[in-house]
């Protein structure tokens, strides 16, 4: 896909660290504008594919191409079109919330006095942070570090920006306030790319996504898309005690609720063998569970 739609093309990403362990194996991606989000269980390569992206770690091979540059050979151009929140993100102690965003919009280059201020003052608006402005930064609750952290990624007007696990250790209110104020900042022509291993995180907010596993990625698309191909993959049963301690080992198992004396159970498989099931419509947490167990089911047959 060449479109003018994609923004960053991902071609034959590996990364193999030098003890041995392959992270990202023959990574292809085309990532348009918009929100992207990549799911995938600690381990699966997140970190590396994101340290990549933002140019501060080398692939073993491939190419990025991002926005017309080449990010192996034009680092410092792909640097100025991108915003970064590792994922973690730490403050000098000594900056109130204001300081450290003056600071990071001067280290981008901002050197007007009186349009910095005013580029800090509506970004701190932005994030809802404006009010906290005197506060010193490292005295700021979890989840106003992380909106500061978006702030400052934020600061320069980049075409892509890149977060990784923003939600981590965020409480339910935090997470979606985060979620809906990355969603927000997604302009024309701007592309947020963001890591999760929260499923919720890519429902409500993604456009497209990707599924990575052991490095390997095991879907691309559209969470919709994700849906759809899980479909008539989900089922639900009532068992007793014994039924669901054989059904547990066969199958994925993704829910046990009491139901009278037994247990009404949702399972996530090609087909159930041996026990009368109903098909049921899928979420996009079972859609996660049968992919992963399809990718995990190849890995043993390698
Ligand atoms: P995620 O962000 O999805 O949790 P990572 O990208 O951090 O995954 O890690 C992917 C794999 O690479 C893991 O098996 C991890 O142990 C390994 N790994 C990460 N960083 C290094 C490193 N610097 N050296 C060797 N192995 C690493």
């Amino acid at each position: 896909m060449t479109d003018s739609n994609s923004c960053i093309t991902i071609n034959g990403l590996n990364k193999i660290y030098k003890n041995g362990r392959h992270a990202l194996k023959d990574v292809n991606l085309v990532i348009p504008s918009g929100m992207f989000g990549l799911l995938g269980p600690n381990g699966a390569g997140k970190s590396t594919f994101m340290r990549i992206l933002v140019a501060l770690m080398e692939p073993t091979s491939g190419q990025i191409n991002a926005y017309g540059y080449d990010l192996l050979k034009q680092r410092k151009e792909v640097r100025g079109i991108l915003g970064y929140l590792p994922q973690d993100f730490r403050f000098f102690a000594k900056y109130k919330t204001y300081e450290y965003l003056e600071y990071a919009a001067s280290l981008s280059g901002m050197n007007n006095f009186r349009k910095r201020k005013s580029a800090v003052d509506s970004m701190l608006e932005e994030v809802g942070l404006f009010e906290v402005r005197d506060r010193y930064a490292n005295r700021l609750s979890g989840g106003m570090k992380r909106r500061l952290g978006i702030a400052q990624a934020l600061i320069h007007n980049p075409k892509v920006i890149i977060v990784d696990e923003p939600t981590t250790g965020l409480d339910p209110e935090e997470r979606i306030r985060f979620r809906n104020l990355l969603s927000k900042v997604r302009g024309n022509d701007v592309t947020v790319i963001f890591s999760t291993h929260i499923v919720g995180d890519i429902s409500s907010t993604c456009n497209n996504m990707a599924l990575l596993n052991q490095g390997v990625v095991s879907f691309k698309g559209s969470p919709e898309g994700m849906l759809k191909l899980a479909e008539g993959k989900v089922w639900k049963a009532v068992v007793n005690d014994k039924q669901l301690r054989e059904i547990s080992n066969k199958y994925p198992v993704t829910s046990t609720i009491p139901f009278k004396k037994e247990w009404e159970v949702q399972i996530v498989a090609d087909e159930v063998k041996g026990f009368d099931v109903e098909s049921i419509q899928p979420n996009l947490e079972h859609a996660y569970v049968y992919f992963m167990e399809k990718e995990l089911d190849l890995w043993t047959n390698d």
